[in-house]
């Protein structure tokens, strides 16, 4: 289940390839090459709160890929797509600072996923995430028939730290995964990494209130 040397979770995307809508591919495998998937790669729903230590990695990266978004003055979201034999296929952060705010990862990786894998190997994969997807993100993830969501943070953490920072709710109503896509095999959150993805959460609210202050 470990990945392909040189293609670690850690390890930089390759710059120099464009890929559609802001995807970077995770390594230089064709999507058709990825393994077939196997049913067992696919948890029950009872064992849904266990997340493989193999795993971690993948988590780390979407707080790597989060904190990438805060740098360039966008939202700190992060996402990876990882294919039933471990290999983390694309990976894409929050865009939204341009303006087009359904510009998240998840939905990103989603449409990537619908264009580039089959159905059984959708079914097999898993989305890692920062935070828990929104509605709109959990739909195309189920539309697009997508495997496992990993996420650190919860809607439910995230909205109570926007309530402590004084930031209006966002205009989505949050919506736990299950309530968008019944029956989904949905784990998280995951305590050891929630607290860097708070730090991200305050660090970007805090800026966005310096620059409110600095218009007005
Ligand atoms: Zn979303």
């Amino acid at each position: 289940m470990s990945p392909t040397a040189g293609t670690s979770p850690g390890s930089q995307p390759d710059n120099k390839t464009t890929f559609p809508v802001g995807i970077s591919p995770r390594n230089s495998r064709r999507p058709e090459q990825v393994h077939p998937p196997s049913m067992s790669a696919r948890p029950h729903p009872e064992e849904a709160d266990r997340v493989a230590p193999d795993e971690l990695p993948h988590l780390r990266r979407c707080v790597e890929l989060a904190a990438e978004a805060l740098a360039d003055g966008d939202e700190p979201f992060g996402s990876v797509l990882v294919a039933a034999d471990g290999t983390a296929l694309a990976e894409d952060r929050n865009r939204v600072a341009g303006g087009d705010h359904t510009r998240h990862p998840e939905f990103e990786l989603a449409r990537w996923a619908a264009a580039n894998l089959t159905p059984d190997q959708r079914a097999a994969a898993t989305v890692f995430t920062s935070g828990e997807h929104c509605p709109m993100c959990a739909a195309a993830h189920g539309w697009v028939g997508l495997g496992r969501i990993v996420y650190v943070a919860s809607s439910e953490q995230l909205l109570g730290w926007l309530a402590e920072l004084g930031v209006p709710p966002p205009p989505v109503r949050a919506l736990p995964i299950r309530d968008v896509v019944p029956g989904l095999a949905v784990q998280g959150p995951i305590p050891e990494l929630a607290d860097q993805v708070h730090e991200l959460h305050r660090s970007f609210h805090r800026r966005e209130s310096r620059t409110d202050a600095g218009r007005s």
